[in-house]
């Protein structure tokens, strides 16, 4: 089973099941709507990371970087224009949301403010 269904919010229970685009629980009869109706707007696990003017960007996407940036241990840094191919979005630390490779630096992770889709 590789599924993995949330367990029920009313009583912790595990074992629930999906019944059409309901979720039911078996041990209080609580049924909900999966990933909850205040969440509608951004389902679970999916989050919109635009660029530095507003383009949705996804995994694999290739960008350029639209400011020059310091990195630690290097002189000249990442020049703006640079591309970037093959971006992962991430749930990144201190809002780095893009996970890369930058040619002759490395794996690093950007803001997705300071690039833009290629
Ligand atoms: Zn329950």
């Amino acid at each position: 089973m590789s599924d993995n269904l949330p367990p029920c919010p009313q009583c912790s229970s595990e074992y629930t099941y999906e019944m059409n685009a309901l979720m039911v629980c078996p041990e209080c009869g609580h049924e909900w709507v999966p990933g909850g109706a205040d969440e509608a707007a951004a389902p679970a696990g999916e989050r919109v990371i635009k660029d530095a003017v507003g383009n949705v960007l996804s995994d694999g996407d290739t960008v350029t970087v639209v400011k020059a940036l310091k990195v630690k241990g290097s002189v000249s840094g990442i020049k703006a224009g640079t591309k970037v191919r093959n971006i992962r979005l991430v749930d990144g630390v201190d809002g780095h949301d893009i996970d890369c490779r930058v040619e002759g630096f490395g794996a690093m992770q950007l803001k997705s403010s300071v690039v833009k889709k290629a």
